[in-house]
């Protein structure tokens, strides 16, 4: 069984729908009952991405946010040392605008932007004059070796000559049936409220936004930009179109972790877009997002080459003294 510090990659999830889709991905499971630091609390799923041993976790049950994913993080660097980043992979809201074609399933990852890093904290700020937000504080951006690899990535996907290996991985929770793929993609104009319910059947049909239908190759479309995170769900359409529409932020999609890990370790964020962020949001997309989410995450890691990784991020001090 491998060590603590064979361990490359961290895999961070919220919800347990998104961890049973990250653990899906494993090509091989590993034992790591004894590979823990006793101080950690966290669960790890353990394992191997082609040639990356990759630990797994999630947030404890009921916990969500910034200051929740932060701690798990922390304890996550300190009883594996030789990290090199963390992937913090899950599901969030969508921001379309007429110029971006987002929907349900898609995939949203955070990469810099102008003078943003990938992930903004916009309720960490203020609205100046003109309605456009002023950001306070800063956050970093993912590590810029994957960075680089994303641009590889995004030029395979666009190959038309390339099969669709996301669609390939996403197939692998095909024997689940609440993981498949839901039939309607509604996305309601922004000045029409849900009409109450659980699902949107009381919503009327003439109030959807017209969108043609997708004409793409692939299973899923992949939007490279800013994720918006804040302490609170987004749920507002208008704030919503507000943000997305900021020049100076253009907001793909909405969360609430993200921000609290950009400051604490190397992080590049994955979202699959479970709703709309405007009051019909339900659960109906949620399980679909988590897979596309994981998907797109295990083909990143798929191919990234070892020697790529870059050095282990050691924020959990000396590795040597705890070796
Ligand atoms: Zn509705």
């Amino acid at each position: 069984m491998p060590q603590a510090y064979e361990y490359t990659v961290g895999w961070v999830c919220v919800l347990q729908d998104e961890y049973l889709a990250a653990c899906h991905m494993l090509d091989e499971r590993y034992d790591g009952r004894d590979v823990v630091n006793e101080n950690d609390n966290n669960i790890y799923t353990l394992g191997r991405i082609s040639e990356h041993k990759v630990v797994i976790t999630c947030l404890p049950k009921g916990r969500t946010g910034m200051t929740a994913a932060a701690a798990v993080a922390q304890n996550m660097i300190r009883s594996f040392l030789a990290l090199k980043f963390i992937l913090l992979v899950g599901t969030a809201g969508g921001a379309p605008m007429p110029d971006r074609d987002i929907r349900l399933g898609d995939v949203v990852v955070s990469v810099p932007q102008g003078q943003l890093g990938g992930v903004v904290q916009y309720d960490s700020g203020k609205i100046i004059q003109g309605g456009q937000f002023e950001r306070i504080g800063h956050l970093n951006s993912p590590p810029t070796i994957l960075l680089g690899l994303l641009q590889d990535m995004q030029r395979r996907y666009n190959d038309p000559r390339k099969p669709d290996k996301i669609q390939e991985h996403i197939k692998r929770m095909d024997y689940k049936p609440g993981f498949r793929r839901p039939t309607e993609d509604r996305l309601y104009r922004a000045d029409y409220e849900h009409q109450g319910g659980k699902t949107c059947s009381n919503c009327i049909a003439a109030k959807l936004e017209q969108r043609p239908p997708r004409v793409s190759d692939r299973v899923i479309n992949v939007h490279y930009g800013t994720i918006g995170s804040a302490n609170s769900v987004m749920k507002n359409p208008q704030q919503r179109d507000r943000l997305a529409r900021d020049p100076n932020l253009k907001i793909l999609c909405f969360d609430m972790e993200a921000a609290g890990l950009m400051n604490t370790v190397p992080t590049l964020v994955i979202r699959g877009i479970c709703n709309y962020a405007d009051s019909h949001k339900n659960d109906e997309w949620n399980k679909y997002a988590a897979v596309t989410a994981a998907a797109y995450t295990k083909e990143l890691l798929t191919i990234l080459e070892p020697e790529e990784e870059a050095m282990p991020f050691r924020g959990g001090g000396n590795p040597k003294s705890n070796i």
